[in-house]
């Protein structure tokens, strides 16, 4: 190694310039060992630092072979320190978080080898520290500790070995060991020390180079022996980190901070659930769920009704709250309506009047006491004597329903078809038409008859005279009503007791009906443009409305969804912030703590992009931690809103589903997060060599 002209220079703002090294022209053998010795401030830590690339030189030469060091790229110089050269430091320098192996093994893992333990195993054995392996070194003394770092020098057979102060720690004793390790180990390298005892230097040199304000004062046996070709750069490798390592080394970041970083995590789950439960909650689409509702529900049915909406004159609550301050009032469903519904509909949709037909009594009630005794006889038998309203259906709807039938179905308005428990009642106390009482022996009799399906009230009452053209029993006939009670069986039916009780019409019985029975669709699209096309007409003047257990309190939650989906996205973005505010500066702390290490690593010639594996992989698992951490979180609040909207209001609306989306958009925030408060430090510190790292973690 021919050192020629070397001048390095401290420029501080503020100070007088300090001239570290004077213009110093020498030359260093292949082998030996050569001590650097003169008072602090000499200059012998910068000239080993510029001699072994930690730190880089003003002016002039360090050549090995045909290479210019001081000519030499930051990376190429890692890759000079990864290949060519063995660092012990007087503070050992080792890595806490691993034992002395993986401390050791790290070297060779630097140059790309995998398997290292007997190596290990030979070089331990070779600083007297056999057996030791497994030790953390924490737990060994600074003896020992040296002897690792010297292991670690070693092991990977470098040309040179820089050992700056190495015995400064150490007790007397324990120094001369060490010098005579170093003196061993010159035997096949050269080995550069740095140290102000001139005593050990004179003892165990083979030469000993003496420096004071910068310069050679003495040199005991200057050589200028020509040096042999050296590697050239294109052979030194670049440094790699096997990735179990890099996550090791990386995660012991965090443990420096323990309750600030329970409290990070802590904090930065609660708002990335919170975040993710704003995202599932601006993913609400009213018209899923609806759809997801009914279509969940069985038996299948449910109603559609015709609303006409008028400004509330006496309308004074907040807009952006929700009230649409309206007033909706019930209106009629035209033939047109019908046709349009169906054109958007796969499934039957059965139009329905709701009127109370009580003037059927007059055709039924020929004899009140005959009914009454039947009352008593069978008290749980339920006799309809009124009807409670009209629907259409045709031939097709009745064996599709499962009802059976007698006669014929009505063809025209002056027709109509009745149910068998109605008959029932006729069969008890006779039928009356026209003054006089017929009696009814089998349902069939009923038939040809006309009974009147007005509403009684008007005085005097008009009859509304229709004649019965079929029966349809509906499975709650008087055989079957003695078995299973009326009201069980219809109560069994839900919606579909909307069937019951009905006079069965024609479709142009009424120009205009109140509603229509829709029977549910189990194809989830067809539902969902269904549901989605009734949702659209809101915005206009007269829309319908849908009907449903499942869906009960919908149309007051959609004003507030619309509104709170919005808000919901303003608190997730400030509460993300604050989560990325907190998350950065955590990694950002925990990262400056390490500001020692990085310099250590990448003194043994960790490139920049080492680095950024080594803090990325810890950041990650941090970040991983708290993905999976908010994703319960997420998961938990979502059930939770879920489940106390359903029992609120007695639904099935499952409000809010597990987006996928949530998972990528949290996912993505979680990692820009993390990663960035890895980067950042990493960039500010990535201008200093690797000797200002070391001191700048140092100094804090
Ligand atoms: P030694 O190792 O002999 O004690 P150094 O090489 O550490 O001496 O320092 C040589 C001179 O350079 C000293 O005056 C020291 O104060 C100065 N010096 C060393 N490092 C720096 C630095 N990073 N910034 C400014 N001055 C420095």
């Amino acid at each position: 190694m021919q050192i020629k002209n070397l001048k390095k220079t401290y420029n501080k703002k503020g100070t007088s310039p300090v001239f570290a090294l004077r213009d110093l022209t020498f030359t260093l053998p292949e082998r030996g060992l050569v001590f650097i010795v003169g008072r602090s401030g000499s200059g012998k830590s910068t000239l080993l630092n510029l001699l072994s690339g930690l730190d880089s030189a003003d002016e002039g030469r360090i050549l090995l072979g045909d290479t210019d060091l001081c000519k030499l790229s930051p990376s190429q110089l890692d890759a000079y320190r990864n290949s060519c050269c063995g660092f012990v430091f007087q503070e050992y320098d080792l890595i806490p978080e691993l034992n002395v192996e993986d401390n050791i093994a790290l070297a060779l893992e630097m140059q790309g080898q995998k398997d290292s333990h007997d190596e290990v195993c030979s070089v331990l054995e070779r600083v007297g520290l056999k057996g030791y392996e497994k030790r953390k070194v924490l737990e060994m003394s600074g003896g020992q500790k040296q002897r690792v770092a010297i292991a670690r020098a070693i092991v990977k057979d470098p040309k040179i070995v820089f050992a700056d102060e190495p015995t400064g720690s150490l007790d007397r004793a324990t120094g001369e060991d060490i010098f005579l390790l170093l003196k061993e180990l010159s035997k096949d390298r050269l080995v550069i020390v740095v140290s102000h005892d001139t005593d050990s230097a004179q003892k165990y040199g083979d030469r000993v180079i003496e420096l004071e304000d910068g310069r050679i004062i003495r040199d005991s046996s200057p050589c200028d022996t020509k040096v042999s070709r050296s590697p050239l750069p294109a052979q030194w490798k670049r440094s790699k980190l096997p990735l179990k390592t890099a996550i090791k080394i990386g995660c012991s970041n965090f443990k420096y901070h323990p309750i600030r970083m329970i409290a990070t995590i802590v904090l930065a789950v609660i708002a990335f659930s919170l975040l993710g439960f704003a995202i599932n909650a601006s993913f609400i689409d009213p018209t899923s769920v609806t759809a997801d509702a009914l279509l969940k529900n069985d038996p299948p049915y449910f109603i559609l009704k015709k609303v006409n909406a008028v400004d509330d004159p006496n309308f004074t609550a907040d807009k952006f709250f929700g009230d649409s301050g309206k007033i909706e009032e019930a209106t009629t469903i035209t033939k047109a309506d019908i046709d349009a519904l169906r054109s958007n509909y796969p499934s039957k949709i059965y139009p329905v009047k709701e009127i109370f037909v009580n003037a059927v009594q007059l055709s039924i009630v020929a004899d009140a006491d005959q009914l009454n005794k039947a009352y008593e006889l069978m008290p749980d038998v339920y006799f309809a004597t009124t009807i409670n309203g009209f629907i259409a259906l045709s031939e097709e709807d009745i064996y599709k329903l499962g009802y059976s039938m007698k006669g014929r179905l009505p063809l025209n308005a002056d027709e109509i078809a009745i149910e068998e428990t109605l008959v029932d009642s006729f069969k008890i106390a006779g039928l009356r038409e026209d003054g006089k009482i017929y009696p009814i022996t089998n349902s069939e009799d009923v038939i040809g008859h006309k009974i009147d399906v007005g509403v009684l009230g008007n005085i005097p009452h008009v009859a509304n005279l229709k004649t019965v053209t079929g029966i349809i029993d509906t499975g709650c006939s008087l055989s079957e009503r003695e078995q299973n009670h009326y009201f069980t069986k219809v109560s069994a039916y839900e919606n579909c007791a909307k069937f019951h009780e009905k006079v069965y019409v024609t479709e142009n019985f009424f120009d205009e009906w109140d509603l229509c029975i829709c029977e549910s669709t189990k194809n989830k699209k067809s539902m969902t443009a269904f549901v989605s096309s009734v949702f659209d007409q809101m915005k206009e003047e007269e829309y319908f409305k849908l009907q449903h257990d499942s869906i009960d309190g919908l149309y007051g939650m959609i004003p507030s969804i619309v509104v709170y989906r919005h808000l919901f996205a303003y608190v997730a973005i400030i509460v993300f912030i604050i989560a990325f505010v907190f998350l950065v500066n955590f990694v950002a702390t925990s990262m400056r703590s390490q500001t020692e290490q990085i310099g250590i690593l990448s003194a043994l010639g960790a490139d920049f992009k080492q680095l950024v594996k080594i803090y990325l992989c810890g950041a990650l698992i941090l970040g991983l931690a708290i993905f999976a951490l908010s994703v319960i979180g997420t998961a938990v609040s979502a059930t939770v809103f879920d489940y106390s909207i359903i029992k609120m209001y007695g639904n099935q609306l499952h409000m809010i589903s597990f987006d996928p989306i949530m998972l990528v958009i949290l996912c993505s925030m979680i990692a820009f997060t993390v990663v960035l408060g890895t980067i950042l430090p990493i960039l500010r510190i990535r201008k200093y060599s690797p000797v200002e790292k070391i001191n700048l973690g140092r100094i804090k």
